[in-house]
């Protein structure tokens, strides 16, 4: 017994080491402009009549209701005989943006470091035929979008992810309880995580980031709108809170990474 503990006395600093730092990292990221270099919702408008859409459509989208504007363009898509696989061959042409292929393969080769999601105001459909075409839905552990279907007249449909009382985001999502229901979820499960990076481009990834402590980083996309507001902010008297590295292609969220694992 007490040779044993002498034994294991002369091992346990780099194991109990190794226990203490059992890093997990949460990758949150953004899918339009962020994984793949265009907005998934614009693309779409491809399948139609001369690759537009009618001004009096265009001019139906209400501030704050982008998924109900979405419901009609698939309204006016599926009027126009524009099927389902159309559709799906359109989408999976959308370019990944620069360094994302080979960053989403680090990712999925280190998967026991790097617990990934996706936090979109996109839609299921098109996640799913996009991560899927590129075999890359298993490097996510979630995906949370607003929910997609095809109904039985070939239509697609899509809802509001949740309901919120966020005055800061559009109606049908707030990333911020999305990422804090997430990580509530997590916890309950006995996981929690060294470090959050909250890698996206847009004005609705402000309100997660503004979540983010300390030791966690915003990852804005280089000369996008979620750059800029918290350049604005870091001006004023509540600046973010986490630290902040820009980047421009994936490449440069990949050098973090790999910094992070060589620690
Ligand atoms: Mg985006
Ligand atoms: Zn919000």
């Amino acid at each position: 017994m007490s040779r044993f503990c002498e034994m294991l006395s002369q091992v346990s600093p780099p194991v109990l080491k190794g226990v203490a730092l059992s890093m997990k990292f949460l990758l949150v990221f953004d899918f339009d402009h962020t994984i793949i270099d265009e907005n998934s919702d614009t693309w779409i408008v491809k399948c139609a009549p001369e690759r537009k859409l009618p001004n009096e459509l265009r001019n139906s989208y209400q501030p704050g209701h982008w998924t109900e504007y979405m419901g009609r363009v698939f309204v006016y898509l599926g009027d126009n005989g524009v099927k389902e696989d159309e559709m799906k061959r359109t989408m999976t042409t959308i370019p990944f943006t620069a360094g994302m292929i080979d960053l989403l393969g680090f990712i999925g080769e280190n998967k026991e470091l790097f617990d990934c999601i996706i936090v979109s105001d996109s839609n299921t459909v098109f996640i799913d035929w996009i991560l899927k075409a590129a075999d890359f839905h298993k490097v996510f552990d979630e995906v949370f979008t607003n929910p997609a279907a095809f109904s039985s007249t070939g239509y697609l449909t899509v809802q509001h992810f949740h309901a919120h009382h966020c005055t800061k985001c559009p109606k049908n999502l707030c990333k911020r309880k999305v990422l804090k229901e997430f990580l509530d979820k997590q916890l309950e499960r006995g996981v929690s995580y060294t470090q959050i990076i909250y890698i996206g481009d847009g004005g609705n990834d402000l309100c997660p980031v503004m979540f983010l402590k300390k030791n966690d980083i915003a990852m804005p996309r280089q000369g996008y709108t979620l750059e800029k507001r918290i350049s604005q902010l870091a001006q004023s008297l509540s600046p973010v809170q986490c630290s902040v590295l820009v980047w421009s292609s994936a490449v440069n969220i990949m050098s973090y990474l790999k910094s992070l694992i060589k620690e």
